[in-house]
């Protein structure tokens, strides 16, 4: 049997969300279309809000809903040191540590010359003009995988190449190697992020 075409059409779209297959995709188009219609109602306008709302932070590229987000406009925050991450999702998981209260730096994806994407597609330039003689560390907090040492490996050439005094450090290996720091626990960010080493 094949379901309603707007069932469907709904089925496809939900399946091109990360992490959604396509059991779990045909789940949802049904729930929403037959038992959720205020939950759809208002998941719609949350949608468009989001969607018209929603940016990235001038400064550091997190997710905000004005110029720059909470943590750059935050005054007291430490200035002197930069955490760069990936992306947005691992900023949230750090920060929800409580262990970090410095600046952050997202790079929106790492180098992969696999997947064709070099040092200019990513926010490495940006990082590099955030850097002076006020931002005394740079800590990497990239995934413990080949790209993830590929860019960190990046970044601090181009740091030494411009005669930056900053150090650059990275996490301790507390996040399994292979791991996702976007899952990572609490108290291994605590533990990684007290445990940094200079590289
Ligand atoms: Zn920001």
């Amino acid at each position: 049997m094949q379901f309603p075409k707007e069932i469907q059409n709904l089925n496809e779209l939900l399946n091109n969300l990360p992490g959604v297959g396509p059991k779990l995709s045909s789940r949802l188009a049904i729930y929403l279309a037959v038992n959720g219609k205020s939950l759809s109602v208002r998941l719609s306008q949350s949608l468009k809000d989001a969607v018209e709302n929603i940016k990235t932070c001038e400064l550091c590229a997190n997710v905000t809903n004005n110029t720059l987000c909470s943590i750059c406009e935050d005054a007291e925050r430490d200035r002197s040191v930069i955490l760069v991450v990936e992306d947005a999702l691992d900023l949230i998981n750090i920060e929800s540590s409580g262990e970090y209260k410095g600046l952050y730096h997202v790079l929106n994806g790492l180098i992969s010359p696999m997947n064709g994407i070099g040092p200019s597609d990513i926010r490495i330039q940006e990082l590099l003009s955030r850097l002076s003689e006020k931002v005394e560390e740079v800590i990497l907090a990239l995934n413990p995988n080949i790209e993830g040492d590929a860019t960190g490996l990046f970044i601090k050439q181009r740091v030494e190449d411009a005669n930056l005094s900053t150090k650059i450090t990275r996490l301790a290996k507390g996040i399994p190697s292979g791991g996702d720091i976007e899952f990572a626990s609490n108290q291994t960010i605590v533990d990684s992020m007290r445990a940094r080493v200079g590289i």
